[in-house]
């Protein structure tokens, strides 16, 4: 009995993320493999968000008050992904989301929902808001694994971060319909 447990235990350290408790990449990896196999790519939406001027934050308030932003971000995530969206730690403060079942339209709309909710969560340990930037795109069937279409996302991210931050940007060109707010702005 001893035995399996500790060999759950290091299969949740494989799986998870130690500080945040997100899926790890590697889980996140395997958890896209298993979804391709089962449904039509299409149908995924795959988000990337980075922390904006976080290196400011490690700065004026400490690592420590860094690491619990970490954790805060990813907790105000969960509370708007539903249960088969995964979120994963990909590295310091850059996060992916997979989003089965999603559309473009859904999919956009959640990245949305995601910047609000951590735009407009407390942080007294920060004195003030934290903000992410955002990249959407959608698997596509000639997609082989996580490669390409988290280019696409981290493209979309990238130009978040270069349009002034703390906004979403899909890698589609997008259709009037889900042109949603202000803050959505079309990718490359
Ligand atoms: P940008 O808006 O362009 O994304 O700026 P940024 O400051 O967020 O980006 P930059 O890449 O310059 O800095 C990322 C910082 O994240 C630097 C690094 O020390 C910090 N970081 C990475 N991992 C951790 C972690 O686990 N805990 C804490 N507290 N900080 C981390
Ligand atoms: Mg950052
Ligand atoms: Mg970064």
């Amino acid at each position: 009995a001893a035995l399996v447990m500790r060999e759950m235990e290091l299969r949740r350290q494989i799986d998870q993320d130690w500080l945040t408790g997100a899926t790890s990449r590697m889980a996140f990896h395997d958890t896209l493999e298993k979804l391709v196999g089962r449904m039509a790519p299409p149908s995924i939406g795959l988000i990337s968000f980075d922390i904006d001027h976080f290196k400011q934050i490690n700065d004026r308030f400490g690592h420590m008050a860094g690491d619990r932003v970490l954790i805060d971000v990813v907790e105000v995530c969960h509370g708007v992904l539903r249960d088969g969206d995964v979120i994963s730690r990909m590295g310091g403060e850059e996060f992916a989301v997979l989003l089965p079942g999603a559309t473009a339209k859904s999919a956009l709309a959640v990245a949305e929902r995601l910047r609000q909710a951590i735009e407009n969560s407390q942080r007294p340990e920060v004195d003030g808001a934290v903000t992410a930037s955002f990249g959407v795109t959608m698997l596509d069937q000639s997609d082989r694994g996580l490669a390409d279409p988290l280019r696409r996302s981290d493209e979309a991210l990238y130009q978040s971060k270069a349009n002034g931050r703390n906004r979403v940007t899909c890698s589609w060109a997008m259709p009037a319909e889900v042109k949603a707010g202000e803050n959505i702005r079309r990718g490359s």
